[in-house]
């Protein structure tokens, strides 16, 4: 059935509710139990001042909120956006506990924001603001309660002050406190490309899965940041040929191929990839109708609806972005055999290298990259299988598949743990 209504703005945490209700309902999961994991445990809302180069003191608000703790502390990510809402921070934190049960990896779904455009702070706002809410929560971050990340437009830079803000209200270095740190701080190797690089060992699964071979296949790529710029490249590196890439400014193309590593230095230089040598600029929705065989959704939410997942020519939507499809438009997608590897297994490389880095942190250990991307290889390749088996067995998409197995791994966690008191 078809409900999303096409004027209104869709909420992201609306959606999140509802795929996990689908996966509830499969599972005839008891219904205190589909209570619990329908809401988050813990949100925390922070207004904080933070001094201006002018001179003025500002307020912003941000968030952390801990979806579920049954399986670990709670892990994920922090964003940056002008756009960023409770309701957005809720939808990720809740992933986040599914995405961590779907790889095996022992840690709860948490998720963090600022309602702010960095890019309209300098370095110093930046830093002001960045220590400024981690102090403020503090009340829920630790290395054995809450490990924040790097999300939109958050950078190694802010996850070292971030750990640096914890260390010195500690009094002793607290590497573990967050991932995605510089190597020199503690960060683990491969953490940069882990996003990138997971969801392309599951592309490479879906197309042995499919027959398709991927030195002929055409890709597509929506936002051109860590997720999307490094997937793109790894495409081109399995033989792919990069037909078109985005950014928020909007798009370009070239069905004869681009190559990568030069959009990446024209963005670099201009801002935008946009005006790039040989390809004609297109928009972000021509950008997800154009021919190809891959398409990579790496941006934001809510991009393939039902205004737009009839248009949709890729055989396999590999979602690296977190929520980019809509359920209605799922359902499109699966009636017209669209391959969907969807965010909480297909992005999970991400937490998963994250999950390394804490380990050497609590260890004080510093693992190669070949040690990283082996044991990532591993992690994810086993999760497509189950996810795929699933899907196969109970003849559904692969996302209500990803869903079955987290959420019956979150609640069995839940149950054995009891309720306390
Ligand atoms: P990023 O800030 O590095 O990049 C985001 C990119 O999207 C930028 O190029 C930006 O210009 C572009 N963009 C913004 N608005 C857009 C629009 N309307 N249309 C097209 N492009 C647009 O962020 P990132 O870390 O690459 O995250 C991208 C997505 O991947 C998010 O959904 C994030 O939650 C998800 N993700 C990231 C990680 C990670 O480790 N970085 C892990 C898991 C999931």
């Amino acid at each position: 059935m078809t409900t999303e209504n096409v004027a209104a703005p869709i909420n992201a945490w609306q959606v999140a509710q509802r795929q996990f209700d689908l996966a509830a309902e499969m599972l005839n999961l008891d219904s205190g139990l589909r209570r619990v994991l329908r809401e988050p445990r813990r949100e925390l809302t922070v207004h904080f001042p933070v001094h201006m180069d002018d001179g003025s003191v500002q307020v912003f608000t941000g968030y952390r909120v801990q979806h579920n703790l049954g399986r670990g502390p709670a892990k994920g990510g922090i964003r940056y956006h002008q756009d960023v809402t409770l309701d957005e921070v809720k939808a990720l934190a809740m992933w986040m506990t599914w995405k961590c049960a779907v790889v095996g990896i022992p840690y709860g779904g948490g998720k963090g924001g600022v309602v702010v455009d960095p890019k309209k702070l300098s370095k110093k706002e930046l830093e002001g603001l960045s220590r400024r809410f981690f102090t403020e929560i503090s009340v829920l971050v630790g290395p054995e309660r809450d490990i924040p990340a790097p999300d939109v437009n958050t950078t190694p830079q802010i996850m070292a002050w971030f750990m640096d803000t914890y260390s010195m209200h500690a009094g002793y270095t607290v590497p573990g406190v967050v991932t995605g740190k510089p190597i020199s701080l503690g960060g683990s190797e491969g953490r940069n490309e882990a996003t990138a690089r997971g969801a392309v060992y599951t592309i490479v699964k879906a197309a042995a899965h499919l027959g398709l071979d991927l030195k002929k296949a055409k890709v597509a790529v929506q936002g051109y940041g860590n997720a999307g710029s490094i997937a793109a490249q790894l495409m081109r590196d399995e033989g792919g040929t990069i037909v078109a890439v985005s950014d928020s400014t909007g798009g370009i193309r070239n069905m004869a191929g681009l190559d990568p590593d030069k959009v990446l230095a024209w963005k670099k230089e201009h801002g935008t990839v946009q005006g790039f040598p040989g390809s004609e600029d297109i928009s972000n929705a021509e950008l997800l109708e154009t021919e190809c065989d891959v398409l990579i959704p790496a941006a934001y939410e809510n991009q393939i609806t039902i205004r737009n997942a009839d248009k949709v020519k890729a055989k396999i939507v590999a979602e690296a972005a977190n929520g980019p499809t809509t359920p209605e438009a799922d359902e499109i997608l699966h009636r017209r055999g669209v391959f969907m590897i969807p965010d909480i297994l297909c992005n999970a490389g991400g937490v998963t290298v994250s999950y390394f880095e804490w380990v050497q942190d609590l260890n004080r250990d510093h693992w190669t990259e070949a040690d990283v991307n082996a044991k990532l290889k591993v992690i994810m390749e086993k999760a497509f299988g189950e996810v795929l088996a699933l899907s196969e067995q109970h003849r559904v998409n692969m996302r209500t598949g990803a869903y079955l197995n987290a959420v019956q791994r979150v609640a069995d966690a839940t149950a054995m743990r009891g309720l306390y008191p």
